[in-house]
């Protein structure tokens, strides 16, 4: 065939597959446009979920009817003059596309009143052909209301999911826009029902109650971050809290919402070791910065961006959540109406340990700490225990997030620690705690370039499968960061000649064999992840067991370590370490306190 130019019909339908995929794409645009034309309320209305009717109303300043046309070609926009202009955008537009690609590929009316116009004027264009612009009378804003999407694009349809997919991709669209604008009142009616109305009072947590329900808002713990010209708000679910998959992790950058890779793994890697593997969290962030900072200009949904300085966003990202998170981490505690059940199922929640001690203020801080209830007062009484850095202050202990100080009663089982605190009775489990206890003096010593290793008297060798031996090759250069000193021994045979000496006595070949199991191929490509995933899994291999008796120097050496342990309250895969049962608890078991 010779090369020719596409008719501006094709050339517009195939830009507009580029912004406008699906029912929610288009809702996305249009509730953009209104948000910046500074609407209050934006009404969203839709029929057969999208398919043949979304109509956005919004009460923003309006098209001027001289303009209205122009607003619905290509490359048509009030947002942006000069290319200059792109590195200082403010705006969640500033392409010019959306409306025109929208009109390509639906029958789409836009009516719209400025403030200063007796009349508003209508614009009807029909698979990106437009009518003449009409007279008509309109309160100030705009409608648009686009229907029979894709009618001329009938093989665009056929990639629609079903309806409850299509509703449930606007909804939460809808949602999510609401909470980053929670002054802004959203409503979506589908036929005649009102499916969602936010109040546009500002309150973020009343949103979120109805994105994940009551139960869930209750629990989302609030960020709250400032550092050099970045800010970090929002909300993120507390460790007890997970989903099986990412889709419930939502961030915005400057009000636009973003699927950014990075940012995930920052938000996963403040939570790292405190979530079991394959559960991920629930958050609602947004991150605002200097619009210089960050180029949205990457993507044609500007779903993604760059960053100027990536790596202070993910620090600052990575070090907040983690605060906000390690500050809140309550002590499970045994809920009375479980004692005496005997059955035991898998999920920890489900055994009636009671994760979801309430975080909206009602959390019990003793008084006689002489500290108040709010959550910045027990973020302040995180940070006071350390610096910037990280590195641990001398000093009071965060009643919060540490453990009290214990009273070794002894071991039960060969496997669990009992000791007495100030506030009861707490049981410990030996190998979630060393394993906790391990994890983090190992990291220590990896941040201050300093892992004590130990040259073994005779070097052991260990053979391993070959898919595995692959992995390993590729894991030695951590290794040696570790204080390991591993090399290859001929094939799939390695030599361990040394190991850290905090795991003297441990097995090298075991410690090995830890570190290729469970291998998953790692989405994250950064170093630190995966040095800590790794430590993780040999901290597990080389703990002490259940069913290991230890001397009583031993216990108080356990108790001792994780008492200064940064997060003493779960071990690196994220199990509890340790039950505790509050003296209130005991009492009411005993009949003596409270109707039972
Ligand atoms: P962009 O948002 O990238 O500028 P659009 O195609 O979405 O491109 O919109 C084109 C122009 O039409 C916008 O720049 C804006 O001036 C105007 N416009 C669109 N929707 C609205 C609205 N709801 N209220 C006011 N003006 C609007
Ligand atoms: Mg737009």
């Amino acid at each position: 065939m010779p090369i020719r130019l596409l008719s501006s019909e094709v050339s517009s339908q195939i830009a507009a597959g580029e912004v406008v995929e699906r029912p929610a794409s288009v809702v996305k645009e249009l509730t953009e446009n209104s948000l910046d034309a500074g609407a209050k309320n934006i009404s969203i209305s839709i029929a057969d979920a999208g398919r043949t009717l979304i109509e956005v109303a919004d009460d923003g300043h309006g098209i001027p009817s001289s303009e209205l046309e122009l607003a619905a070609s290509r490359h048509a926009t009030s947002k942006l003059v000069q290319s200059e202009d792109l590195f200082h955008i403010r705006t969640l537009g500033f392409r010019g596309e959306a409306l025109a690609s929208i009109g390509s590929v639906s029958q789409m009316t836009i009516i719209s009143r400025v403030e200063s116009a007796k009349e508003g004027a209508r614009l009807r264009v029909n698979g990106g052909v437009s009518e003449k612009v009409e007279k008509v009378g309109a309160p100030v804003g705009t409608v648009v209301r686009v229907e029979n999407l894709f009618y001329n694009v009938p093989a665009r349809l056929k990639f629609l999911k079903t309806d409850t997919t299509e509703r449930r991709a606007i909804d939460s669209l809808v949602t999510r826009y609401a909470l980053a604008y929670p002054n802004v009142r959203f409503k979506i009616t589908d036929g005649k029902q009102v499916t969602l109305q936010t109040a546009g009072d500002g309150d973020r947590r009343a949103i979120l109650a109805s994105l994940y329900g009551v139960d869930v808002a209750k629990q989302m713990l609030e960020v709250m971050a400032t550092e050099e010209g970045l800010t970090l708000t929002g909300f993120i679910s507390p460790v007890s809290l997970t989903r099986s998959n990412r889709k419930e992790i939502t961030f915005f950058i400057n009000g636009r919402w973003v699927q950014e890779i990075s940012l995930n793994s920052a938000l996963l890697q403040a939570y790292h070791t405190l979530l079991m593997v394959g559960r991920y969290p629930l958050t609602a962030l947004f991150l605002d910065m200097t619009p210089e900072d960050v180029d949205v200009n990457v993507h044609p949904t500007k779903a993604e961006v760059r960053f100027r300085a990536q790596d202070k966003v993910f620090g600052f990202v990575q070090r907040s959540v983690r605060k906000a998170l390690l500050a809140y981490t309550p002590v499970p505690a045994v809920s009375p109406q479980l004692w005496g059940n005997r059955s035991v199922p898998s999920e920890p929640r489900a055994v009636g340990i009671d994760w979801s001690i309430a975080h909206d203020g009602q959390l019990s801080v003793n008084s006689d700490e002489g500290r108040g209830t709010s959550s910045e007062l027990q973020v302040t009484g995180y940070e006071s225990r350390f610096t910037d850095d990280g590195s641990k202050v001398e000093g009071q202990k965060s009643f919060e997030t540490g453990v009290p100080l214990l009273r070794l009663i002894g071991q039960i089982g060969s496997a669990y620690l009992v000791a007495e605190g100030p506030d009861g009775l707490y049981l410990i489990d030996q190998h979630a705690a060393h394993e906790r206890v391990l994890f983090e003096k190992l990291m220590a010593q990896h941040e201050s370039k300093s892992i004590p290793s130990q040259s073994l008297l005779t070097p052991e060798v260990v053979t391993l499968p070959p898919q595995s031996s692959k992995v390993l090759m590729e894991q030695l250069p951590f290794l040696n960061h570790f204080g390991f000193e591993v090399e290859e021994f001929g094939t799939n045979t390695f030599q361990v000649r040394a190991m850290p000496v905090l795991f003297a006595g441990g097995s090298p070949a075991m410690a090995l064999k830890a570190l290729v199991e469970d291998f998953e191929e790692d989405e994250s490509p950064l170093a630190a992840e995966v040095e800590a995933r790794l430590a993780a899994r040999v901290c597990k291999r080389l703990a002490v067991k259940a069913g290991q008796a230890l001397t009583p120097e031993e216990q108080r050496s356990l108790l001792n370590d994780l008492e200064v342990c940064q997060s003493p309250r779960t071990c690196p895969h994220g199990r509890p370490t340790m039950i505790h049962l509050s003296v209130d608890t005991l009492e009411r078991q005993f009949g003596r306190k409270g109707a039972r």
